[in-house]
């Protein structure tokens, strides 16, 4: 009976395979380096992205932020609230995203939080120089995003743990600054 490392080499050997024949020759490294590290190897470039920006929440919401700064809002556009019915956000603490109202998505290819083009696999630059991908309209890292703003309980820890490194930064920074 094979032990399950065997099942889980045996596994890998196959998503390897798989992930090595869909693999176009351009593809980000970062991505690609993270995938191949896994204990449970993505057997698509779609999920190795999936994978490296769920494992980066921080960093997707970063790139959502900016890549949304990027689009202006759509013109007689403002930020209000509404019921289920309507769509539209039941509090403030949702961030401002115009492209999701039916009223100003901007269609296939474009992304529903930022605004802007969605390229292949979900990513935010046209690394294959395909133009938009018609099938796609949340980059991969803006659905991270997204989550995080929504439902940051997940999160927890690690803000939890970034508010104590901020913290602990702030306090040695004002003991510097008395030592000095
Ligand atoms: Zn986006």
């Amino acid at each position: 009976m094979s032990s399950w490392q065997d099942l889980r080499a045996e596994r890998n050997r196959r998503s390897v395979l798989r992930l090595n024949k869909a693999l176009p020759p351009v593809f980000p490294r970062a991505v690609l380096s993270r995938a191949l590290a896994r204990p449970f190897i993505p057997p698509t470039p779609r999920l190795a992205i999936e994978s490296y920006w769920a494992a980066h929440p921080l960093r997707a919401d970063r790139l959502a932020r900016a890549l949304a700064a990027r689009s202006q809002p759509p013109s007689r556009w403002t930020w209000r609230l509404g019921d289920r019915r309507s769509g539209l956000p039941f509090t403030f603490r949702t961030p401002p995203a115009p492209y999701r109202e039916a009223a100003h998505s901007l269609g296939p290819g474009f992304c529903r939080v930022c605004g802007q083009p969605v390229y292949r696999f979900g990513w935010h630059i046209d690394l294959w120089s395909s133009g938009p991908n018609k099938n796609a309209v949340w980059h991969s890292a803006c659905v991270v995003a997204w989550q995080f703003w929504n439902a940051p309980s997940s999160e927890i820890q690690l803000l939890r743990r970034l508010a104590k490194s901020a913290l602990w930064s702030k306090r040695r920074a004002v003991v510097e600054e008395r030592r000095s």
